[in-house]
């Protein structure tokens, strides 16, 4: 007898489709480079490898660690939150350990979010929110980033918030844009939510990946928000091994108990002997932070500068690994036709905006590119670029 249920509930039929997937199959079939998901091709410090395999030797966390997060990583990430922002967390009952950032944020929004409530994040956001909105049976109300520079509206997210709405998710800095919002943007967002007795989750994935003079704010740092924000961090993108899976939230003590709860039903725990690994990473000194930036400012300028001369309307990110272009200059209105066309005409693969947002206009004329490649990697991109567009 054949089977009548459709195998994925509607609720999250909308997230079927991966445009990644669309783009690597379409980058292996043309042998096209790969700008599209943004992993470094080259791996982090060589240290913090022998810690995780000295772990694995030593048997340390090969066996179920602790579902919070074995102690020294838990101690790590309270030292580096007073460290580099001056927040005082105690690692018994203000940190979780996760399966990456991703895994923090689908634990979050599954514990604190219920059927109807509303949760309002920028558009364009990454993919992750809308999908563990859904699974949370929540609603989710975009606002736009807008202006020549993609901007924040702040304007737009105080007419988005209703009686309904339970978290504001905030991503500064932010991917896809690269902007990092600053400290009145901050605070701008701090009053909707403190007038409005609304939670937010803070990701702060890029917190070490920024360039110039900008800096980063955690939204936890400013008066009264501490006691409504989960910051959620991920070690994959601090210290480039994106495949270790380890990420965290921090926060106060309910909002993480509310955490801990979920996240010991999804993963329950992992990544034991990276866990050693990203604690060291974590109290590595100034300087390790500081040549990551330097290395990816080189790298950002070396994609810019040739997208630009290429034509492209360029908005430089202020931080994370990725460019965005506009593609209108080039004569294309859709930055997915536009994608769709490139792996053929160049041999290069990037991500249209649109696929991250609800408003089709908002992303419409955008494109991501990362740039957290070797730099002869992009060298041959911009070289493709310049035979395949002109
Ligand atoms: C990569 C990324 C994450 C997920 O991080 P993992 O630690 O790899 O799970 C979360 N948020 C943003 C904005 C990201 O770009």
């Amino acid at each position: 007898m054949s089977r009548r249920n459709p195998p994925l509930v509607p609720r999250l039929r909308p997230h079927a489709d991966s445009v990644f997937a669309e783009m690597s199959q379409l980058a292996l079939e043309v042998g096209a480079i790969n700008l599209g998901q943004g992993f470094p091709n080259t791996d982090g410090p060589t240290e913090l490898k022998e810690v995780a395999i000295a772990a694995i030797n030593d048997g340390r966390g090969n066996q179920y660690p602790p579902s919070i997060g074995i102690p020294q990583l838990r101690q790590a990430i309270t030292a580096h939150q007073e460290r580099f922002y001056g927040i005082a967390l105690d690692p018994k009952t203000d940190v979780v350990v996760t399966t990456g950032a991703s895994e923090a944020i689908v634990a979050i929004l599954i514990a604190l979010v219920d059927a109807g409530d509303e949760v309002v994040m920028f558009e364009p956001w990454f993919d992750i929110y809308s999908a563990a909105i859904s699974m949370a049976s929540g609603q989710r109300v975009g606002v736009p980033m807008s202006g020549p520079e993609l901007r924040p509206d702040i304007e737009a997210l105080r007419a988005a918030v209703t009686p309904k709405t339970r978290i504001i998710i905030l991503n500064s800095p932010h991917n896809p844009t690269g902007v990092i919002f600053t400290r009145e943007e901050l605070q701008a967002v701090a009053t909707i939510a403190i007038k409005n007795d609304i939670l937010v989750l803070s990701d702060e994935a890029y917190e070490h990946l920024w360039f110039d003079d900008t800096e980063h704010i955690p939204i936890s740092t400013l008066p009264g928000m501490f006691e409504r924000t989960i910051t959620v961090a991920s070690g994959g993108k601090s210290f480039s091994f994106t495949g270790w899976k380890v990420g965290w939230a921090t926060g106060p003590r309910d909002l993480i108990a509310a955490v801990r709860v979920t996240r010991q039903h999804l993963s329950f725990a992992s990544g034991g002997p990276f866990q050693y690994a990203i604690a060291h990473g974590l109290g590595l000194p100034d300087q390790y932070f500081r040549e990551l930036r330097t290395d990816l400012a080189l790298k950002r300028d070396l994609l810019c500068g040739g997208l630009e001369e290429l034509g492209f309307g360029v908005i430089r990110p202020q931080g994370t690994y990725f460019a965005t272009t506009d593609v209108r200059p080039l004569g294309y209105t859709d930055g997915l036709t536009f994608c769709r066309e490139l792996p053929h005409k160049a041999g290069v693969v990037a991500i249209p905006h649109r696929v991250f947002c609800d408003d089709p206009e908002v992303g419409k004329p955008y494109v991501r590119w990362a740039f957290c490649k070797r730099t002869d990697v992009l060298r041959e991109a911009l070289e493709r670029l310049r035979a395949g567009l002109s």
